[in-house]
């Protein structure tokens, strides 16, 4: 059996990512700077390939690509792991954002938790079987995506590399914050925008406008009603959908009658519910409260993620962990790989609670216990 990577080895390993920002570029700034994930998927690839691993570059956006690694095993199986190499912003934390320090027996700093602790353990793990000259026992591939905090476009580039080589994985974690806990489900969602339009005129005339507020207004209600509806329906496994007006936005000025109004809704699924069948409902069911035309936007549509509790994967990963599995409120890179993994879980050390953090840290007992369980996952 391997001997682990100490804590100190893991928390040298965390903070050196911590000191590469990596902020997605739709959320840099001053302290950030611009470069996005360029620096880290560089260093990546140079660690993958120092400890054996093949590398493969992929491109998602312009200048921002994916890092793919494989450990060929001992057996015919596939496993994988998405580990999301972007952080989100740093302009507001109260903390050193890239100083990567270790104290109290944490490590700090943007991606200290989210989710560069899972890279650390990751890299720790292979320096350890390369250094040991092992090989795991099934096909091991490590995917460091980019771009999951904002366009979510790294995941959906990996499940089209993978569908392309005609790979099927048998298990994939996705590396998220869970206090190591198997989290075999999350809900989908569906975002998009209704516009209003009406007729502008002066507000001491209002008869000769058509006023695209008090329209907004009636379709917000609309949707809350149906918001209301969803409570009263029988919850599955990942509980009742919920539907959110979110930005509401219209009108030209203080005497004009306004000629557009915007609402914007978040709807969040449940297994079993399908995007596009959700959103041509809340289409059907805003035009119906519209007295002016309606347009729509569609921004994203995601299906929920789940997979049964009783999975040898989950099982396995729970018995390792001691930890119960879970579904989690938030959503992740999961749902990407539906028909590329036959069981997929997301799991990492640390808490969602200092994620996206002011101040941002995980603790390094929970990089031991990650280092533990991928030890066992990998047949080290
Ligand atoms: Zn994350």
């Amino acid at each position: 059996m391997l001997s682990l990577p100490s804590p100190t080895h893991l928390s040298a390993w965390l903070s050196r990512l911590v000191q590469i920002p990596s902020v997605t570029p739709e959320q840099a700034g001053p302290r950030s700077g611009e470069a996005g994930e360029v620096r880290i998927s560089a260093a990546v690839a140079g660690w993958f390939a120092q400890f054996g691993g093949q590398v493969h570059w992929h491109e998602i956006l312009p200048g921002r690509s994916n890092v793919y690694a494989i450990w060929p095993g001992r057996t015919e199986r596939w496993l994988a792991v998405d580990i999301h190499t972007d952080t989100v912003g740093v302009e507001q934390m109260s903390d050193p954002p890239f100083d990567g320090r270790i104290a109290d027996g944490r490590v700090y700093g943007r991606g200290a938790v989210d989710t560069k602790a899972s890279l650390a353990v990751v890299l720790a793990l292979l320096e350890a079987m390369h250094a040991a000259g092992q090989q795991p026992e099934s096909n091991l591939l490590i995917a460091a995506t980019v771009d999951e905090e904002t366009g979510a476009t790294g995941a959906p580039g990996f499940a089209d590399w993978l569908r392309a080589r005609g790979l099927l994985l048998d298990e994939l974690v996705v590396a998220e914050p869970t206090g190591c806990t198997p989290v075999h489900g999350h809900k989908g969602l569906v975002r998009m925008e209704f516009t209003a339009h009406g007729l502008a005129a002066h507000s001491a005339q209002p008869h000769l406008g058509r006023n695209a507020i008090l329209v907004g207004a009636r379709v917000a209600l609309a949707l809350e009603a149906e918001h209301n509806r969803l409570q009263t329906t029988p919850a599955s496994a990942l509980g009742i959908p919920q539907l959110t007006v979110v930005l509401i936005n219209g009108g030209i000025g203080r005497n004009v009658v306004p000629d557009t109004c915007s609402l914007a809704i978040d709807r969040r699924l449940t297994d079993g519910e399908d995007p596009q069948a959700v959103t041509a409902q809340l289409i059907a069911l805003a035009a119906a409260a519209s007295l002016l035309p309606l347009t729509t936007e569609v921004w994203r549509q995601i299906p929920a993620f789940y997979q049964p509790s009783s999975g040898g994967l989950v099982t396995r990963m729970a018995a390792w962990s001691g930890q119960t599995p879970t579904v989690a409120p938030y959503g992740t890179n999961a749902w990407a790989y539906g028909d590329v993994a036959r069981e997929r879980i997301v799991l990492g050390p640390g808490s969602i609670d200092q994620a996206h953090a002011a101040v941002e840290w995980v603790e390094i007992a929970q990089l031991e216990k990650l280092a533990g369980v991928f030890a066992r996952w990998w047949g080290l």
